[in-house]
Order: structure tokens, then C-alpha cells, then sequence
């Protein structure tokens, strides 16, 4: 099973596929990692906020692969804003992870409300932070268009990701086309929209059985065609394996038609609207 790479605008590579570890507890994190990474997954999507990287360091410490194969992301807490903290506060994630650099930093939240719009000062210190090496790629997570346009605009430099909420009843279209019009990959997370509707809509359940697949296997096929990155979170060895199991099979014109017309707008969002939430 060979999981496609995205080049991203910094000219390093990402695997478009890897495991997402939110809500996964810290005293089975070492556990659940380690299974993901027997079984063939090489890309672990990880925050200071999940309270569980020291669990992604121990099981990459046991697994002893080579530190290019494993493509490691970390997100700055939403406390850590602060540019006088973000320096600390990725070194202290790169020691309970075992590592001497990330392949991926971003800035969890933009906080517009919290800190007064300051997130552009605080994208100023992740570029000194990927400058300095502890960070392969910097990128930004839950950031509208005006965001993206304002640390741009301020900077000069663009992320090399957005990571957004994107699954089919919540397409989330305007920032992932401002995303893709920065230059940057969506990385879309809550891919099989945390277990919920989508996983028994009818639409994805009929597509499923014409592919002889699982609507988990549809709704990620679907975002790996869009050109997205996706780290479904489970922590059961037989769902990593369905869950990677998606690259033998492709989705027709209409059935991507037909996942696309599932979007509800506004009301298919399950997370908090990062224009508001701090
Ligand atoms: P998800 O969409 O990956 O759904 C996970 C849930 O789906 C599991 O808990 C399980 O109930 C179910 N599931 C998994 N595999 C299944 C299968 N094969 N069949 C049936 N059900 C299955 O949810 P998520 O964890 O919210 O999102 C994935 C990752 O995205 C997170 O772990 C995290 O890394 C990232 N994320 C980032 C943000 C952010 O603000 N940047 C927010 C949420 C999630």
C-alpha cells in the first residue's frame, strides 16, 4: 500500500495520508501509535492541546525507524501565542516527543477575538522557528480566508498548510479554495466527520457497496482525490487498517458529484468557528 506524497510551496514533502491522535488518551497514545506505524501508517498528526505527544515520542522511540520516514506534526497551544513563548513551548513538544525538530508546526487557532488579531506576530515567530531548525515546514490550522490573507500580507511568507474542518457535510469551500489560492494544501481534518452522519448516510453507504468498500473507506477516498491531507483518527488496529486501505479503488465523476451535493454549509460544521472561538 504506497501513500502519495504532496510537494508543499516550501519544496519539502508530505504523506497526503497519516493518523490524527485528538482525543486519544495519553496512557494509550504510545499504544495506538505504534499500531498505526506497524501497520504501515508514517505520518502522525499530534498537538500540544491533545495532551499526548510524549506517547507519539515513546512509540516512535520503539519503533525505531529512521527519522525521515515519519512525518511528525505538532500545533502550538492556544496559550502559547505569545511569540516570547512559542520558541519554548515547541522545544518542550520536541523533548516529550523524543525529536531535535518537527516536520510540521502550526498555529492551532487564530484567536482573532482572544488576541486582539495579533496571530500575524505570532506566525512572525513560527517563520524564526523554522528558520532556526526546529521545524521542517510551518503552517497555520482553522484560519479563514481574512487570516490567511493578513499573515501574508504582513509576512510575506505563506504557510505550507491550512488545517481546516473539511468532511462532505461540511465542505468548508471558501477556505479551502483561499487556502489553495495562497499556494498552500488543505489538510483537512474531522475527515470522517468524528464518527457521525456521514458514516451511515445513504448516499455514502450506496456508493460504498458499488466499490465493495466501508463509507469510512469513501469519505476518505473522496478527500485523498481532492487533492487534501488526511489523518483519520481511530484507535483500533482493524478500522487502521480499513482506514488505509483506500488506494486500490477510484471514485467516478458522479460519485464525486454525489458526495460534494451531501455539503450543508454553516450546519454541517462540528467544531467551533474559529472567527469566534478563543
Ligand atoms: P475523524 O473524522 O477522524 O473521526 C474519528 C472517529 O471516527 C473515531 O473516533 C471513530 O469513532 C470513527 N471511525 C474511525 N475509523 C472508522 C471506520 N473505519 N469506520 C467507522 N468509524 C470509524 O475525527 P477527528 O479525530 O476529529 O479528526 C481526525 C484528526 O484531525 C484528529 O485526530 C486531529 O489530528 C485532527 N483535528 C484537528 C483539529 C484542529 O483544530 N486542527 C480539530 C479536530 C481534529
Amino acid at each position: 500500500m504506497t501513500v502519495p506524497t504532496i510537494k508543499l510551496n516550501d519544496g519539502t514533502s508530505i504523506p497526503q495520508f497519516g493518523l490524527g491522535v485528538w482525543q486519544v488518551p495519553e496512557d494509550e497514545t504510545e499504544q495506538v501509535v505504534s499500531q498505526a506505524l506497524e501497520v504501515g501508517y508514517r505520518h502522525i498528526d499530534t498537538a500540544q492541546m491533545y495532551q499526548n505527544e510524549a506517547g507519539v515520542g515513546a512509540a516512535l522511540k520503539t519503533a525505531g525507524l529512521a527519522r525521515e520516514d515519519v512525518y511528525v506534526t505538532t500545533k502550538l497551544n492556544n496559550s502559547q501565542h505569545d511569540p516570547a513563548k512559542a520558541k519554548a513551548s515547541l522545544e518542550r513538544s520536541l523533548l516529550l516527543l523524543g525529536l531535535d525538530h518537527v516536520d510540521l508546526f502550526l498555529i492551532h487557532w487564530p484567536l482573532p477575538t482572544q488576541y486582539d488579531g495579533t496571530y500575524a506576530k505570532t506566525w512572525e515567530a513560527l517563520v524564526g522557528l523554522r528558520e532556526a531548525g526546529l521545524t521542517t515546514s510551518i503552517g497555520v490550522s482553522n484560519f479563514q480566508p481574512d487570516h490567511l490573507d493578513k499573515i501574508v500580507a504582513e509576512t510575506g511568507v505563506a504557510p505550507a498548510v491550512n488545517q481546516i474542518e473539511v468532511h462532505p457535510y461540511f465542505a468548508n469551500e471558501a477556505a479551502r479554495s483561499a487556502t489553495l489560492a495562497h499556494g498552500a494544501k488543505v489538510e483537512s481534518w474531522s475527515p470522517l466527520g468524528q464518527g457521525g452522519g456521514e458514516l451511515t448516510d445513504a448516499v455514502v453507504a450506496e456508493i460504498a457497496s458499488a466499490h465493495g468498500k466501508s463509507p469510512a473507506q469513501v469519505l476518505l477516498r473522496w478527500q485523498i482525490d481532492r487533492g487534501d491531507i488526511v489523518f483519520p483518527k481511530s484507535v483500533r488496529r482493524e478500522r487502521l487498517e480499513e482506514n488505509l486501505a483506500i488506494f486500490d479503488f477510484e471514485l467516478s465523476a458522479e460519485q464525486v458529484a454525489a458526495l460534494a451535493a451531501l455539503d450543508k454549509g454553516e450546519s454541517g460544521r462540528s467544531g467551533p468557528n474559529p472567527d469566534t472561538f478563543d
